[in-house]
Parts: C-alpha cells; sequence; structure tokens
C-alpha cells in the first residue's frame, strides 16, 4: 500500500486528495493517512494541505539496487546490483563473486564499510549514509600489464560525473584521486586476479565522499565532500548512475588501443599536478620533480635536474611540495 501510494504521488508529480487515494486503493482514509506517515518514517518529504491532498516533495537519498537502476542508462555497467546495508569491503565482496563466476559490470554497493581500504592495504573511512562506497568487476579483453590504467579511467569518469551533476571544480591528481581545495573527494582502488598472460577479473572500488560535513581528526586535514565543494546535496544513486554512464564512454576509448592514447588529453587536462612541483614517495628514494602529464601507458612523466623519468603508479605515491597535493 505504502508502494502504491510512493507510486502514485511521483507519478503525478502535484497534489493527490486523501479521498482520491483511497477509492484507487479501495482502503479508508485513515489507512491512506498511516501508509502516508510510514513514507515519512522512510524519509519521504511529503506536503499535505487541506482541501488538496497529498504532494511528494522529495525522496530519501537511498542506496539500493533499485533507486540506482531507475536513473541507470548503461549498456552493461551495474545491469546487474548487489547493495548491502553493511560490509567488510565491496571490493572484498566482488572478489568473493567473481570466484563464484559473477559476470562482467556486476556492481556492488554499501552504506558502509567495516574494512574499507585503499592502496597498500591503508584504511579507508567509509561512515553510513554520507558516502558512496562502491565496486565494479570488470572482465576486459586486456592484457594483465594493461590493468593498472583501468583506475585512471575510473579517475576519469568519476571526475567528469561529479562535474557534470554539480560543476564542482576538481582535478584528479596521480594516478588515482579526485582533489578539490587541495583534499580528496574520492579515492579508486583497482584489484586484479590475472594469470600471467591472463586477466580473470579486475576490481575497481570507488568511495566518495558526498554529503559529509566532518571528517574523523585523522584526515580531515586532507579529506573533503562534495557537499563542502559546491554546496550541493546531491543524490547518491543519480551520481552513481552517471559514473557508470561515464565509465562505459571512457572504457570503449581504453579499449580503442588497451591504453590511454585516446585519453591522454581528457587525463592530462583534468590532471591537477600537471607543470607543479611534486614530491615522489618512491620507495627506493624520496625526490622532487616537476610533473609534466602521463603516457600512453599511464605513467606520470616528471623531469628532474633537466632529465625525464617515468613514474609507475605500484609502490610510488606523487604529493605536494608543501602539502598532500
Ligand atoms: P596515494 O597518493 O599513494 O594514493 P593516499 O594516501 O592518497 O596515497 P590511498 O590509498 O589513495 O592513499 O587512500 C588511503 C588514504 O586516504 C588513507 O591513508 C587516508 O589518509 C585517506 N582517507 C581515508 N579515508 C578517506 C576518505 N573517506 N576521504 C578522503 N581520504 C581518506
Amino acid at each position: 500500500m505504502k508502494e502504491k501510494i510512493r507510486t502514485i504521488l511521483m507519478e503525478r508529480g502535484g497534489f493527490v486528495s486523501g479521498q482520491e487515494l483511497s477509492e484507487l486503493l479501495g482502503v479508508s482514509r485513515t489507512a491512506v493517512w498511516k501508509a502516508i506517515r510510514q513514507l515519512e518514517e522512510a524519509g519521504y518529504e511529503i506536503e499535505a494541505v487541506r482541501n488538496k491532498g497529498y504532494r511528494l516533495v522529495s525522496e530519501p537519498d537511498l542506496l539500493t539496487a533499485e533507486a540506482i537502476s531507475a536513473r541507470l542508462c548503461t549498456k552493461w555497467a551495474g545491469q546487474e546490483i548487489l547493495s548491502f546495508d553493511e560490509i567488510d569491503s565491496t571490493n572484498n565482496e566482488v572478489k568473493r563473486r567473481a570466484e563464484a563466476a559473477a559476470g562482467h559490470g556486476l556492481l556492488a554497493v554499501s552504506e558502509v564499510q567495516t574494512a574499507g581500504r585503499g592502496r597498500m592495504g591503508r584504511p579507508w573511512s567509509s561512515p553510513a549514509g554520507s558516502g558512496i562506497w562502491m565496486s565494479l568487476l570488470l572482465r576486459p579483453a586486456l592484457a594483465p600489464i594493461q590493468a593498472s590504467g583501468l583506475t585512471l579511467v575510473m579517475a576519469l569518469a568519476v571526475r567528469e560525473a561529479i562535474v557534470t551533476m554539480t560543476g564542482a571544480a576538481c582535478g584528479i591528481k596521480w594516478p588515482n584521486d579526485i582533489v578539490s581545495e587541495g583534499r580528496k573527494v574520492c579515492g579508486i582502488l583497482t584489484e586484479m586476479s590475472a594469470e600471467p598472460d591472463r586477466i580473470n577479473h579486475i576490481v575497481i572500488g570507488v568511495g566518495i565522499n558526498v554529503t559529509d560535513d566532518s571528517f574523523p581528526e585523522e584526515i580531515c586535514d586532507r579529506a573533503i565532500s562534495i557537499w563542502q565543494i559546491c554546496g550541493q546535496k546531491i543524490r547518491r544513486a543519480e551520481l552513481i548512475a552517471e559514473i557508470l554512464k561515464q565509465f562505459e564512454l571512457f572504457f570503449d576509448r581504453y579499449l580503442q588501443n588497451g591504453d590511454m592514447s585516446a585519453l591522454l588529453e581528457d587525463y592530462n587536462a583534468a590532471l591537477i599536478n600537471r607543470g607543479q612541483k611534486v614530491r615522489v614517495l618512491d620507495p627506493a628514494g624520496e625526490y622532487e620533480a616537476v610533473a609534466e602529464g602521463i603516457n600512453a601507458s599511464g605513467a606520470l612523466i616528471v623531469e628532474k635536474d633537466g632529465m625525464r623519468k617515468e613514474i609507475i603508479s605500484g609502490e610510488v605515491s606523487v604529493r605536494g611540495v608543501y602539502g598532500y597535493v
């Protein structure tokens, strides 16, 4: 009943009287009123006006498979969606499903991650309600060496989706972070299962701070949310649908040559490190250099003492000279 009333209010857009609802559903007006209360408790905002009836003002920002599917316009990405209230990590879940033969394009999302991770096992803060914690399963016809570029492809897709939906000023910090105002709004973690010459599967995890207005102390100097950047509380399901749409487009271009060559201009234009002095945290020794941009394999080209060097993402991190960016 609650569901039927929700559907009627959504389809009409304007006011529907209590009388009409009770006639359409064959129930009493008190039953209609109770269902309206239940919808409000579930986060729907409903305006009630005497002599006019009820009008749906806004829906809750749900992160369910239905909410995402209803907004999706993709060919394959997210055509199957698993949504959880809580999970250890969406990457772990998609890896488990991949081992059990799940297909290309499977998406997992969760309201909370209890063991969210970044690169090199670093913790990723994933609280309830304010962010997007999701993972996409890929089974591409690529060689294992071509997999790491997909992190950059996802970075392009997330940035494009955020900019399209909000106009927020944000860029990419090589290789895998979306940043704004010197802080990280999104992190991306790509994991792969492969044999020497064949990819079994790739899992791309994406963590986005969407509506947070504060962060835990350990990351408050380097984290930012979309809400903090542009003052818009966007719907997470809509952003996910937009990211998947953008990912399909960029992914097709990546597949053209199996590398970043068709995406070089887009990526380098979004790269905030470009032309900037950076600190390269290489386990073999830290140094400062000027970042020029990426090459077709996704490596960062830096210039140091008149020499050009290629940085491959693996174990290396890049920072600004004075801070995180
Ligand atoms: P790199 O430059 O090598 O990617 P990184 O420190 O940005 O380094 P990641 O693996 O991308 O590393 O992300 C993990 C780090 O991100 C954590 O160590 C923490 O500092 C930070 N972090 C954790 N949770 C969040 C969050 N919700 N938003 C922004 N930053 C976070």
